[in-house]
């Protein structure tokens, strides 16, 4: 019932029973709720810079939402995203993100600051609108944009969830020059599988998800394993939650080509990233 409730928009009571109606009705005024939260501006747009691994410069940035709650301060989106995944509330919220990348996208190329790519997340539950395809478009053409400056990730077991789904619309995506990063690659049990199926342009890995960051254990090996897996697919690689210099070293010996974690920088406000662009240089 829930998945039909996904697809036909929550308001959809008539086929439900008493019970459901209800759960319906209160999963609404939480959406509602959250709505006029979002009205408030108290959702924020955070971005974490992607370094280069051999050169250690800013090659882009992910685009993280933060909510501002302003009697509980800042809710991590671990609390709240699945949360906004199970009401609908989450495909608001991401083309809220997504229209703010683009935005400001926009901004820094009327300010000449030739600005590199932002990735944005794409929620499995946005996948369930028909419309998404469009959503991003629209968007696109409102701010003017090269589609290659809004980068999608989409986390891997979307692609469990909902394959025939997530294949049609990434394949259109990329037809029309979107590319598309293949988040927390490695976390499912079917990552080889999906990888065939599946023709993402860039492969993130989390290091959260080796039990064992230890360079020379069986973690490294595995991140080494697929770093050459991925350069025989011709795959770039960002390896994410990277926290400490030796871990740098080791995925640079290794080839991994992009570098996001707390070593370099946390998700931080707009502001704070337009300084790290002024401070390019450029070779
Ligand atoms: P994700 O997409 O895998 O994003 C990476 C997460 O790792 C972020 O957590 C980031 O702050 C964190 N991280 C980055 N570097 C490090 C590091 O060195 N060490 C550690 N321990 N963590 C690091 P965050 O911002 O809390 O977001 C958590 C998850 O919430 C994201 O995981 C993503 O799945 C979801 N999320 C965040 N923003 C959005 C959004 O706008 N839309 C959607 N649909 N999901 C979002
Ligand atoms: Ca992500
Ligand atoms: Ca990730
Ligand atoms: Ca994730």
């Amino acid at each position: 019932a829930l998945m039909k409730a996904k697809r036909g928009g929550i308001l959809d009571c008539e086929e439900y029973d008493e019970t459901m109606r209800h759960y319906i009705m209160t999963e609404q005024s939480i959406v509602n709720d959250m709505m006029e939260a979002l009205q408030r501006g108290e959702f924020k747009v955070y971005l974490q810079p992607k370094y280069d691994a051999a050169t250690e410069r800013v090659v882009g940035a992910e685009a993280l939402v933060r909510w501002i709650h302003p009697v509980r301060g800042e809710i991590s989106p671990a609390e709240f995203i699945p949360v906004f995944e199970h009401n609908g509330f989450i495909l608001k919220l991401d083309q809220f993100v997504w229209e703010e990348t683009c935005r400001l996208l926009r901004k820094w190329i009327n300010e000449d600051r030739n600005p590199p790519p932002v990735s944005v997340n794409v929620s499995r539950v946005d996948f369930y609108s028909t419309q998404l395809v469009n959503i991003i478009e629209k968007l696109v053409q409102k701010y003017h944009l090269p589609r290659e400056l809004l980068e999608l990730e989409i986390t891997e077991s979307a692609y469990t969830d909902n394959p025939q789904q997530i294949v049609r619309v990434v394949k259109e995506l990329q037809q029309r020059g979107y590319k598309i990063l293949m988040d927390d690659f490695g976390s499912g049990y079917s990552s080889l599988n999906m990888l065939k199926a599946l023709p993402v342009d860039v492969l993130k890995l989390d290091l959260k998800f080796l039990d064992d960051k230890n360079e020379t254990g069986r973690g490294g090996n595995i991140l080494n394993s697929v770093v050459r897996m991925a350069k025989w697919m011709h795959l770039p690689v960002v390896v994410e939650g990277v926290e400490t210099r030796q871990q740098v070293d080791f995925l640079r010996t290794i080839g991994c080509d992009y570098i996001q974690g707390y070593y370099f920088s946390r998700p931080i406000p707009v502001e704070d990233y337009e300084h790290l662009l002024a401070q390019r240089t450029f070779v």
